[in-house]
């Protein structure tokens, strides 16, 4: 027996695991620090612990059987009827738990697609419409249940165009569905204007709102000048919203909200032949741990309506800070209008990635975008009180722009090598190379001082967006190895 095997034959004292543990711990981003912006959303140190405590005591306890554990059947509805009621739901509103927003989206897609087989038969290949913006879950929703994404550009404004979608509507299409707001620039789409289209074609219509949902109807409530995008328009018949998110749950929970539940039945699995007993599931999972359940249950009792005024109140008042420092900068300039705590800035010199490596040696995590190159943040409660920190930082950055245009010099130089390698090597020997050292830089992405901007560069400059593909491909395949 090798001595380091990784399942011991003999278990590990306790002592020696929560040691493993602590180091394990120590090597992850921090942030507890309140410098990366996205990935966490904590809503603070005291509300955590008695939220782990709580999701602690159901951990064993098993979702798939409500019938059971029917004090999982009360958290779940419960969770489902306060985002409903957030959401102006009616009565008729139903709705499912899921494990996050993508699962959220794959259902709303395969409801989506089965009503359609059912009442349009003559569809081969259905089609759903998207904004550009839209989170890629729709494309993973397509790619599994074979449905056709169709892409629609987005307005200038970052937002979508009502124009191009309703030019690709056609018989085959099954479902549109925008955001509120979107992942990258944080703007909320015509959800109005959509809806009547979709009203008008009979077409189900879906508003992404897994960012927004726990966010937008409190900002309402301040009196923030946020327009209508939930049950409270006709023609939006789902909604997806993830208390994991702005919730501040804790990590493996969404929210799917279905107009009526005539739509929601088409979700349901059901296989009652089963030697096995008669099976019926509302969504994909299977067992589902009921740990979540009541710690999203125990975290909206225990903040209230008020409880989530208060944080959206303050994680606004960074937002304004930050996004108004970002804009007294010279040549840094944020995206569009946006319109909660997610947006995007980028730099008119072409070394927004320059800048982000240099903010992330500083400790300062921020999401890199494309098309344009730019920054993307988002701000929650764990962020707090870093606005004079952060932009200090940024604007010395900014004005070091001769240290910046040396590093921008050596990434683009990479970049040319990178081009110039592609035509003089046979093509498998510098897929080879280039995957080596973008796995590298994107696998390192937590160590702080590795420079990602030539990364960027090379899979930017590689024309055709397949090589980027089977980059990835590998890039997965190695991350999820020892
Ligand atoms: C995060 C996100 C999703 C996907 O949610 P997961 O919980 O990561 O699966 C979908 N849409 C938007 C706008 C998001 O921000």
């Amino acid at each position: 027996m090798i001595e380091k095997a990784l399942f011991p034959l003999k278990g590990l004292s306790e002592d020696q695991l929560l040691n493993q543990i602590e180091q394990l711990k120590e090597q992850d981003v921090k942030w507890e620090s309140g410098k990366m912006y996205g990935f966490v959303y904590h809503p603070g140190e005291k509300i955590a612990k008695t939220v782990s405590e709580i999701a602690q005591k159901f951990s064993h306890d098993n979702a798939l059987n409500p019938l059971r554990f029917s004090s999982l059947r009360k958290f779940e509805t419960e969770i489902v009827a306060i985002a409903a009621e957030l959401l102006n739901g009616n009565d008729e509103v139903v709705g499912n738990v899921t494990s996050g927003g993508t699962e959220s989206i794959l259902m709303a897609v395969k409801t989506a697609r089965d009503i359609n087989r059912k009442t349009n038969p003559e569809i081969r290949t259905p089609e759903l419409i998207i904004p550009e913006s839209a989170h890629p879950a729709f494309l993973k929703a397509c790619h599994y249940l074979d449905v056709q994404p169709v892409m629609v550009p987005v307005r200038e404004d970052k937002r979508a165009d009502v124009e191009k979608i309703k030019q690709a509507v056609n018989q085959n299409t099954i479902l549109i569905a925008c955001s509120a707001p979107s992942y990258p620039h944080g703007v909320i789409d015509p959800v109005e204007e959509i809806a009547k289209l979709a009203v008008e074609k009979n077409i189900l219509f879906h508003v992404d709102a897994c960012l927004g949902g726990f966010v937008l109807p409190f900002m309402k409530d301040l009196g923030y000048n946020i327009p209508s995008f939930d049950f409270d328009i006709q023609g939006v018949t789902s909604i997806s919203l993830d208390p994991h998110k702005y919730g501040y749950a804790p990590k493996g929970i969404s929210v799917i909200l279905y107009r009526n539940k005539e739509l929601r039945k088409k979700q349901f699995f059901i296989y009652p032949n089963w030697s096995g007993g008669i099976f019926a599931s509302p969504g994909l999972s299977g067992t589902r741990g009921g740990g979540v359940l009541a710690g999203t249950w125990a975290i909206l009792k225990l903040l209230g309506r008020e409880g989530y005024q208060q944080m959206v109140k303050s994680v606004m008042t960074e937002t304004s800070k930050i996004i108004n420092g970002i804009e007294s900068i010279p040549n840094l300039v944020i995206t569009g209008h946006p319109d909660m705590s997610v947006f995007s800035f980028t730099s008119v010199k072409g070394d927004i990635f320059n800048i982000a490596d240099a903010l992330e040696e500083k400790g300062w995590f921020l999401n890199r975008l494309q098309f344009p190159d730019s920054l993307q943040m988002t701000i929650s409660a764990g962020n707090i009180g870093k606005a004079d920190e952060f932009l200090t930082e940024l604007k010395n950055i900014v004005s070091n722009r001769r240290q910046l245009m040396k590093d921008k010099q050596s990434s683009d130089f990479q970049v040319a090598m990178a081009k110039g390698l592609s035509k003089v090597l046979p093509s498998n020997l510098f897929k080879k190379i280039t995957n080596q050292s973008i796995s590298k830089s994107l696998s390192d992405g937590n160590g702080g001082s590795h420079k990602q901007a030539a990364m960027y560069g090379i899979a930017a400059s590689l024309g055709n967006r397949g090589n980027v593909n089977d980059l990835l491909e590998n890039l997965l395949d190695k991350l999820y190895r020892i």
